[in-house]
């Protein structure tokens, strides 16, 4: 899954992007008010993280923008330590979450858990799709609770379909998420993943739909 870190100081941004990066997901970062939200505005992320106090313009008007703009993507806002205004400016403004500053990364990546799973309408920690579970806590799926050892990739190809289930995921977008904007790939590496990932699963799991895209069926369809 893809997501955007908007935060100007280098060490909190370096920090968040290596402890997100290890989590699993694709990272981005921007440093710049104005580049957030043009980048928010024109790709699609799985959440973004987004700091208040930024160059460009501040983070409070980027997400109004984003809100304005219709833009629906679930958004963690980082918050001066003790502002109670910020916190409420942040809320009103669309933000799903707020954190304040200084943090532990560990509560930044529950946080995110959390606004991602609420954005697919999912109320437990754990993604169901028929006999497998997907645990994002631990980065571990069981088919019928037996593990299953996925690759970093293999897991974050499945981890971005079981949040999307019941949703028809086009091939652009599961590459962009699996591999990253920066670094794409081709749709024959994605088939070659995908492959691998069936052969490990119930082979009914992820259902390909020519033309369109990819999909795990969910409890919504
Ligand atoms: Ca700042």
């Amino acid at each position: 899954m893809r997501v955007l870190v908007v935060e100007d100081d280098p060490r909190i941004a370096g920090d968040v992007a290596a402890a997100l990066q290890a989590a699993g997901y694709v990272v981005d970062v921007e440093t710049n008010g104005e580049e957030a939200w043009f980048r928010g505005d024109t790709e699609d992320y799985a959440a973004i993280v987004l700091d208040l106090g930024l160059p460009g313009m501040d983070g409070l008007s980027v997400l109004k923008r984003w809100r304005h703009g219709g833009r629906s993507v679930p958004v963690l806002v980082l918050t001066a330590r003790g502002s109670w205004s910020e916190r409420v400016e942040g809320i009103d403004a669309g933000a799903d979450d707020y954190l304040p500053k200084p943090f532990r990364v560990e509560e930044l990546l529950a946080r995110l858990r959390a606004i991602i799973r609420r954005s697919a309408g999912q109320a437990g920690p754990v993604f169901h799709a028929g006999a497998v579970c997907l645990d994002p806590r631990l980065m571990k799926v069981a088919v019928d609770g037996v593990p299953v050892a996925l690759s970093a990739l293999e897991y974050r190809l499945l981890a971005f379909l079981m949040v999307n289930s019941g949703r028809v995921v086009s091939q652009q977008e599961l590459i962009d998420h699996v591999y990253g904007h920066d670094n794409a790939q081709d749709a024959n590496t994605l088939e070659v993943l995908l492959g691998r990932v069936r052969r490990k699963l119930p082979r009914s799991l992820i259902e390909t739909r020519r033309g369109f895209g990819y999909l795990v069926a969910g409890r919504r369809e």
